[in-house]
């Protein structure tokens, strides 16, 4: 589903943030990727919507090579992908609803098809009584549920979250990864970049292990 072929990614002016990392990811896998600050987890990430490109390697996701995408088929690809991010980039000024609509809405999805979609999204995270609050009312675990609801609503079939509990306590942050693996239960491929070892630890799936922009452990055990 996502492999990384021998991928190095040199910023403009910066050092290697990756450097000679092979590893494959199948489909249906749920997968932390670990490491320090500046490990290069975002950059790991960024590939895959081909947010960025690798400056030497190849990104190959559901076995298309990522350099031979065509630029029109790059908003077919990210269609495909969910994004959650740690500040979960919610608009304020707009409600629940119209949050995790917008992704349907760029899809240019019929209007009558939007609330059944929107409403089994936010059912799926728990969230249906708030269609209509806006995000500074909520907790912070309400706002984080709110972004992975936004991620799945188009149904994708992988997810990727960039320290999705950075801003949770244990029990919230042990509650968003327990949401990730219902997420899995029905198939779909999650990499999660998180720093908090405890909380990997406890929920036992692959580790892939970052170090400064090397491939430490890839946590394949099969
Ligand atoms: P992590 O997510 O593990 O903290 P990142 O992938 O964000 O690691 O960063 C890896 C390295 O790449 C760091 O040294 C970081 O400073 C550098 N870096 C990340 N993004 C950029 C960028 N847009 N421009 C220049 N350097 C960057
Ligand atoms: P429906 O078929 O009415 O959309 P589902 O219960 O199948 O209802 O799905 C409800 C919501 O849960 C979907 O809109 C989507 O947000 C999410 N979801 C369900 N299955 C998947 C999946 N395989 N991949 C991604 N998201 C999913």
């Amino acid at each position: 589903m996502i492999r990384l072929d021998g991928v190095s990614k040199r910023y403009p002016g910066g050092n290697e943030a990756l450097a000679g990392v092979t590893l494959h990811i199948r489909r249906g896998e749920m997968a932390f990727i670990t490491g320090h600050s500046g490990a290069g987890k975002s950059t790991f990430l960024r590939l895959i919507p081909l947010l960025e490109r690798p400056s030497h390697g190849a990104v190959i996701i559901g076995g298309v090579n990522l350099a031979r995408l065509s630029r029109r088929r790059i908003p077919h690809l990210r269609r495909g992908i969910g994004m959650i991010f740690q500040d979960h980039r919610l608009l304020n000024d707009r409600t629940v609803f119209d949050n995790v609509a917008l992704p349907l809405v760029i899809a240019g999805l019929p209007h009558r098809e939007l609330g059944r979609r929107v409403r089994a999204a936010l059912d799926k995270v728990g969230l249906l009584r708030k269609e209509r609050a806006y995000p500074v009312t909520l907790s912070g675990g309400e706002q984080q549920r709110v972004g992975i609801a936004r991620a799945v609503v188009s149904r994708p079939p992988v997810l990727l979250a960039d320290e999705p509990t950075g801003n949770l306590d244990p029990a919230l942050s042990e509650e968003i990864m327990r949401l990730f693996e219902q997420f899995n239960a029905v198939g779909v491929t999650i990499v999660i970049a998180s720093h908090d070892h405890a909380l990997i630890e406890r929920m036992g799936h692959r580790r892939i292990t970052l170090e400064g922009g090397r491939l430490l452990d890839d946590g394949d055990r099969r």
